[in-house]
């Protein structure tokens, strides 16, 4: 799964834009401004509730297009969040989807990327409409060490799991093999145990499951910062609380594609694993010394954007609009976006704070998430 979407010359996201109408699939960002809109003004009164620190940053893992950030550096550009109070870190793997995202942010040809100086942790600089700076990393350890509000929409599910199936001699991790004859794919299992077959399998009920290392990994490595430096994350994503058992697929045009087939011209994903992040985000690895945070949710995004405003938003619009066509693709996207049948029950929200915020929330919760 790795190989095939992020290998540097053949990885699926890395040299082609994949979203939207003429893509393999569509994002809630990219479907209306409505929902960066939102996650701003949340993310405002969050922090605001931190005690307003300064500088901070806005770290979002896997922009895509950039679009979320863009509509996000312009409601906090309304509220007169200056953008010496803050920059903008992007974690991201593609250097194609990294282009991209400077055209969106950073739009001014003054304002091109400049040369990165000689042992910086980023690999890319440049400074964003707004004129605050936007770094790229590979890796949350690079990022600077500060208060970090972080993102990550569809992000998780684009990290490579490991399918693991109950035999009668025990766990087994399927794997994917060459047919000799025809030199296509296919599943077998795994004649012993793998590494993979050590994930925490003691308690578990079903008999056949997906685990993500790395999406464990990436949330210790967020949480840890959080302890630390203070912060907030919220994590976007369609998932489950650990109990659906086979979700590996491919989408290609907008269709389901069989994985094994023409691997690289298809996005691969899992639903994310929500108990499992909840737990990476409250338990440290062996050797670091930062205590659980706090999480709130899953709750779905039907909730989260209804609770947060989403129809007084879309009703601001409507009054302010003057083309019928505008109008109909506005009632349209708030539709596909909080309707169960489409993306309102679907996409989750799960959101992560330092444990020194727990008075603070318990008179003051997070707003979407009750
Ligand atoms: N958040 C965007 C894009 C989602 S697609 C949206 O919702 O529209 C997944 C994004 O994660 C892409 O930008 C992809 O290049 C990036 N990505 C995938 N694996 C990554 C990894 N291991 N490290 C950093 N970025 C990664």
């Amino acid at each position: 799964m790795r190989e095939v979407l992020t290998n540097p010359t053949a990885g699926y996201y890395m040299n082609r834009d994949v979203f939207g109408q003429t893509g393999d699939f569509i994002t809630s960002p990219e479907i209306s401004q409505m929902f960066g809109e939102l996650i701003a003004v949340w993310l405002i009164n969050e922090w605001t509730k931190c005690g307003r620190p300064t500088p901070f940053q806005i770290t979002e893992l896997g922009p895509g297009r950039g679009t979320l950030m863009a509509d996000i550096l312009r409601v906090f550009s309304k509220f007169k969040i200056a953008g010496s109070d803050f920059s903008v870190s992007l974690v991201e793997v593609s250097p194609y989807l990294g282009q991209v995202q400077e055209k969106q942010l950073c739009p001014s040809q003054a304002q091109e990327a400049t040369e990165v100086p000689q042992g910086s942790q980023h690999y890319k600089q440049s400074i964003s409409l707004y004129g605050s700076q936007v770094r790229w990393y590979n890796h949350i350890p690079e990022l600077p060490r500060t208060f970090t509000l972080f993102l990550a929409h569809e992000f998780f599910d684009a990290l490579p799991i490991h399918k693991l199936v109950k035999v009668d001699q025990g766990w087994r991790e399927v794997l994917i093999d060459l047919n000799r004859e025809d030199l296509t794919l296919r599943y077998v299992i795994s004649r012993d145990r793998t590494p993979a077959c050590l994930y925490r399998l003691d308690n578990e009920s079903r008999e056949e499951l997906e685990v993500s290392p790395q999406s464990l990994i990436i949330t210790q490595a967020m949480a840890a910062r959080i302890h630390q430096d203070g912060g907030i994350a919220l994590v976007i994503d369609y998932g489950h609380e650990g109990d659906k058992t086979d979700t590996f697929r491919g989408f290609k045009n907008h269709k389901l594609h069989d994985p094994l087939v023409d691997p690289g011209t298809a996005d691969l994903t899992a639903d994310v694993d929500f108990a499992a992040l909840k737990w990476a985000a409250t338990h440290p690895r062996g050797f670091e010394d930062w205590k659980a945070n706090l999480t709130y949710g899953t709750v779905d995004q039907k909730d989260f954007l209804t609770r947060v405003g989403i129809n007084l938003r879309l009703e601001q619009l409507l009054a302010s609009c003057r083309d019928e066509d505008v109008a109909r693709d506005l009632k349209s996207a708030h539709k596909m976006l909080t309707d169960p049948m489409e993306m309102g029950s679907k996409f989750k929200f799960l959101a992560l704070y330092p444990s020194v915020m727990e008075k603070i929330l318990e008179r003051y919760p997070p707003p979407g998430f009750v």
